[in-house]
């Protein structure tokens, strides 16, 4: 068996062996070490008397689906390796085979996957074209590709998408993904696969070279590791990297698009705006906030969507109320393509097309809308499965009671036959009785001896000599008689018929649904996108936002912002105190692209900025906006760079981190940008900081012109608007009450006066008795400052 066992492991070492043995998948050696630590299972060892046991950890295999997960999610691959022959008939030992190896992003079960989030693989080829980048959601059948320039460029499509799996061509300097297992594509067979690429996906041959490549490598990739054709991929669509916001990785996770800081899903963007129905609808809403978008034209017609379920609160109840009866189609359809979906799968779809039909009448009057609406819902496919499948099916399909009546008639005479037989057998259990007068006797059934006769010790002498003795027990006596296993042989046959036939037709039912998967496929991306428009409706409606002016300007005119988190978040907190102070901010380049933003900690600064750069976005991506009124100029890229914080993930100083961040923008930025600054220069000297600060706002003013926003704790830096046209100086206001500094919240025009520092190191919680000391020393500092001498 280890030979077996090591012959196995050789064709997959990169992955942990789950080895069939009966109802568990053994794991052993190095991989049962791990796995007992990953999964917090028992390491027990086999040839536990030899003086080298070998360590073996085991997991039942109903239970796999979430073992899997757990080692995916750890970014392991997992080898399954089953017995492919019947253990009964086997000769000696059982035949077993890797049937497929399960990666963190080639799976399809449900349990291993997060429902509101896509599960990429992402691949990356070479070409004289330049970089095909292509993603692929096995469990969803989505399969996307560009075509970028420079390596960079395909590193920022790739890592946008937040992968779990990266595979580099032939020629790709590979790099880092946060989050991404690197994988491996042998390189003899990306020609081979992109060749092979246009047989599933004829449209694909019209493509660029480079992304034929990428695409037929992920292609290959998961066939290889599911052991067989991926089924439901119907079509390769391509996305324009200039037709979307650029937003790079630091810029995201500062503005806590898709997770907080904090780590997260809650308290980021996509968790405030995300009431969708369904997680198609999830994934669609995730998708639109990591691209949001450059074209008028498509924001406005996104936004007019958005408006109009705004203003008609009643139909988008009606819809979301619709949309609620949808299940996940596009992962059910993985589930039918890979032969694993069970009747309830069916089912499921079914019911979801079943709920369709409403939407068009629901919506025909809303003109936005009602094009979301696709002509084809293949309803017929949804009738085909509801009116095949009974109402509450079992959960597997070999056990038969799957289907209607009326269905088929071969199935409903078998059925016929196993329910008289049932009557039939009641009627010998009657006859039995009477004619030996037990009346306790009893016709029983069990997998072991299938029908008999049971009789209780104290009635024995009852018996007739024509039962047969097959069992005693310790109170009672077990029989069968000629007449009863002929009857058992009638029912059981027919009950054995009726299961295949059942299973039979089951599969040919699956099969059709399979066959109209590309059809299903269009009508979940409607609904996904009728979904994302809706959950956006929704969160509009509740906050009072409003639909903002999106133009070709490079203005941004906000009356009355929020912070869209931080309101949420604010009104949650009892009593008075939960209120978010609205801000109004204008930034126009043509008078004013640089606004320095001073006043003490805590003030708001860090929320005015990133409210602006949140605005922008929302408007970009369709959505309505936290604001009175907003307009906005489409902005190619946001940048958003905090300093001060540490990134000790890369291993860099804060301060190389903060300035390699900040020569990416003044050399990316161009007149339609946002730049948001937050403190940057903090991590070196002040001398050194200030002069940066400095110079870096000067090339931003007189280069770059792009709206900026600097927020500062160099009070210095407004002297900038004396000698700049272009500067303009905001603070957040904050008052003194006594020795407490009271927090207005409120932007108003110019510099602040003073920093407040010890008033927050006050409130902070500083003894007393350090305070007083600082505040002595602050004015001695002070002193030669305005003397104009050197501090
Ligand atoms: P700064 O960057 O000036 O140090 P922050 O922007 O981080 O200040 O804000 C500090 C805290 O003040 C935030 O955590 C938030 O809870 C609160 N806050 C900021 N702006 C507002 C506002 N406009 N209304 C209400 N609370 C606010
Ligand atoms: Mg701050």
């Amino acid at each position: 068996m280890f030979e077996q066992y090591r012959s196995l492991k050789a064709l997959h070492p990169d992955a942990i062996l789950f080895f069939r043995m009966g109802d568990f998948y053994e794991t052993f050696f190095e991989d049962a070490v791990i796995c007992a630590r990953v999964l917090e299972i028992t390491l027990t060892s086999r040839n536990k008397a030899d003086p080298e046991p070998i360590p073996m950890a085991g997991v039942p295999v109903h239970a796999v689906a979430a073992y899997l997960q757990r080692l995916t999610d750890q970014g392991f691959r997992v080898a399954i390796g089953e017995q492919t022959e019947d253990p009964a008939l086997a000769k000696g030992l059982v035949r077993r085979e890797v049937v497929r190896v399960v990666t963190p992003a080639v799976t399809w079960d449900p349990a291993a996957l997060e429902g509101r989030a896509a599960n990429w693989l992402a691949v990356v080829a070479r070409g004289p074209g330049g970089f095909g980048v292509v993603v692929l959601d096995a469990s969803t059948g989505d399969l996307r590709g560009t075509l970028v320039g420079q390596q960079a460029q395909a590193e920022e499509e790739v890592r946008r998408l937040e992968p779990k799996e990266v595979v580099f061509g032939p020629g790709v300097a590979p790099f880092a993904v946060t989050g991404a297992l690197p994988s491996a594509l042998a390189p003899a067979e990306w020609e081979p696969a992109a060749r092979a690429l246009a047989t599933r996906i004829p449209d694909a041959a019209a493509l660029p070279a480079e992304l034929q490549l990428a695409a037929g490598a992920a292609l290959r990739y998961a066939d290889q590791h599911l052991g067989g054709a991926l089924g439901n991929v119907h079509s390769l669509t391509t996305w324009e990297p200039a037709g979307h916001m650029v937003i790079d990785e630091a810029s995201r996770r500062n503005l806590e698009l898709s997770r907080a800081l904090s780590g997260g899903r809650k308290g980021s963007l996509l968790d405030l705006l995300d009431e969708c129905a369904t997680n198609m609808g999830s994934r669609r809403l995730s998708e639109w906030v990591l691209f949001p978008l450059l074209d008028r034209a498509r924001i406005h017609r996104r936004a007019e969507g958005v408006a109009a379920l705004v203003e008609d609160g009643t139909t988008r109840r009606e819809l979301r109320d619709a949309l609620r009866m949808v299940a996940d189609l596009e992962r059910l359809a993985a589930r039918v393509a890979h032969g694993t979906a069970t009747a309830r799968d069916l089912l499921a779809t079914g019911r979801s097309l079943g709920a369709l039909p409403p939407l068009r009448a629901l919506l025909a009057s809303q003109a936005g809308l009602s094009a979301l609406v696709p002509a084809d819902l293949a309803t017929d496919v949804g009738l085909d499965i509801t009116r095949s499948l009974v109402d509450d099916p079992p959960p597997t399909i070999t056990e038969g009671g799957l289907f209607r009546e009326g269905v088929d008639p071969e199935l409903d005479a078998l059925v016929r036959l196993s329910v008289d037989g049932q009557a039939l057998v009641e009627a010998m259990e009657d006859e039995e009785r009477a004619a030996t007068g037990i009346s306790s006797l009893k016709i029983r059934q069990n997998r072991v001896f299938g029908y008999f006769i049971e009789v209780s010790t104290a009635n024995l002498h009852r018996v007739p000599t024509r039962f047969l003795r097959k069992q005693t027990l310790s109170n009672c006596e077990r029989y069968v008689t000629a007449e009863l296993q002929e009857l058992e042989r009638r029912v059981t046959t027919a009950d054995e018929r009726r299961r295949q036939l059942e299973l039979d037709l089951f599969r040919r039912l699956r099969t059709r649904v399979h066959e109209a998967g590309a059809r299903v496929a269009a009508v979940a991306r409607a609904v996904a996108s009728l979904d994302a428009v809706a959950s956006l409706a929704e969160v509009a409606s509740r906050a009072g936002w409003v639909r903002p002016e999106v133009d070709d300007s490079r203005d941004l005119v906000l009356v009355a912002a929020r912070h869209p988190v931080v309101e949420a978040a604010l009104r949650t907190v009892a009593g008075g105190e939960g209120r978010f102070v609205p801000n109004d901010l204008s930034i126009t380049p043509q008078t004013a692209s640089l606004c320095i933003l001073t006043g003490p900690n805590m003030a708001g600064k860090s929320t005015v900025l990133r409210t602006a750069a949140l605005v922008v976005l929302l408007a970009q991506l369709g959505s309505f906006v936290p604001a009175d009124r907003a307009r906005v100029g489409v902005c190619d890229r946001i940048f958003t760079r905090v300093g001060a914080s540490d990134d000790l993930r890369r291993g860099q100083s804060t301060f190389m981190v903060e300035m390699a961040e900040t020569a990416a923008i003044l050399r990316d930025a161009t007149p339609r940008s946002l730049v948001v600054l937050d403190e940057i220069g903090r991590g070196t000297s002040t001398y050194d900081g200030l002069a940066i600060a400095w110079a870096v706002a000067e090339d931003l003013h007189d280069r770059l012109t792009c709206k900026a926003l600097f927020a500062t704790h160099y009070h210095e830096l407004v002297a900038l608007a004396d000698t700049h046209p272009r500067v303009r100086n905001l603070h957040v206001a904050v008052g003194e009450v006594g020795q407490e500094i009271v927090f207005f919240r409120t932007l108003r025009e110019g510099g602040a006066s003073r920093s407040y520092g010890i008033q927050c190191a006050r409130l902070a919680g500083l003894p007393e008795p350090v305070i007083a000391r600082a505040r002595v020393l602050l004015q001695t500092l002070e002193k030669p400052a305005t003397d104009g001498g050197r501090r």
